[in-house]
């Protein structure tokens, strides 16, 4: 079962990225959690990404396409996967189409989470992640236990990519880039369309509704 989970930033995608992982016993793949645990561990990957991603811009397709197609052939993504902000352009899709076809697999889903640009920028520029356990909060929707530390007891940060600075250019370049694989899923019969405003217990159920699992 290969899974893509789509849509802008902000929209709730690894929000919801865990428990559909779950569900289904397949592994939850990010590339943008690759990147950001190869910026932690210095990584020249991490270093590399980083470049575009303090600019809200994308990561060369080619190094993107290689990470996942290699991620891809890991054991525990042998029954399938959830694809978390990948692909984010046609050549990511094609490429993983092609990747999938040779061995033998498919695309079987295409789950696109979406909320309006104006939610997305408030949920964005208030939003505080975990920098060990990755947990998402929110300043004023979903505040941490206790200020500036998890429910984990880890550090709560602001990301680079979340200061209102990039958050437009990170929007633009989902609309100019990205959204095409709205239709490109759909022409294929694969796209599943989620209205990601609700509680996250909400969008959860519609998520399982789509994916025939209500
Ligand atoms: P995310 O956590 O998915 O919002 O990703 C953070 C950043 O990582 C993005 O703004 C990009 O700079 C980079 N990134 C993540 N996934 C991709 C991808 N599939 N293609 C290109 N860049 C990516």
């Amino acid at each position: 079962m290969i899974i893509i989970l789509l849509g802008p930033p902000g929209a709730g995608k690894g929000t919801q990225a865990g428990a559909i992982a779950e569900k289904f016993n397949i592994p939850h793949i990010s590339t943008g959690d690759i990147f950001r645990a190869n910026l932690k561990e210095g990584t020249p990957l991490g270093l590399e990404a980083k470049k575009y991603m303090d600019a809200g811009a994308l990561v060369p397709d080619d190094l993107v396409v290689r990470l996942v197609a290699d991620r891809l052939t890991a054991p525990d993504a042998r029954p399938g996967a959830l694809l978390d902000g990948f692909p984010r352009t046609e050549a990511q899709a094609g490429a993983l189409s092609e990747y999938l076809r040779s061995s033998g697999r498919q695309v079987d889903h295409c789950v696109c989470l979406n909320v309006p640009d104006e939610a997305l920028v408030a949920r964005l520029s208030g939003r505080r992640m975990c920098r060990s356990c990755g947990a998402s909060y929110h300043v004023v929707y979903s505040p941490p236990p206790a200020e500036g530390r998890c429910r984990c007891g880890g550090d709560i940060y602001q990301r680079d990519d979340d200061l209102e600075s990039t958050i437009v250019n990170r929007l633009k370049v989902y609309h100019e880039q990205t959204s095409p694989l709205v239709a490109w899923y759909g022409q294929a019969g694969l796209l599943r369309p989620i209205d990601g405003q609700g509680t996250v217990d909400e969008i959860k159920n519609r998520i399982y509704a789509a994916l025939g699992q209500g």
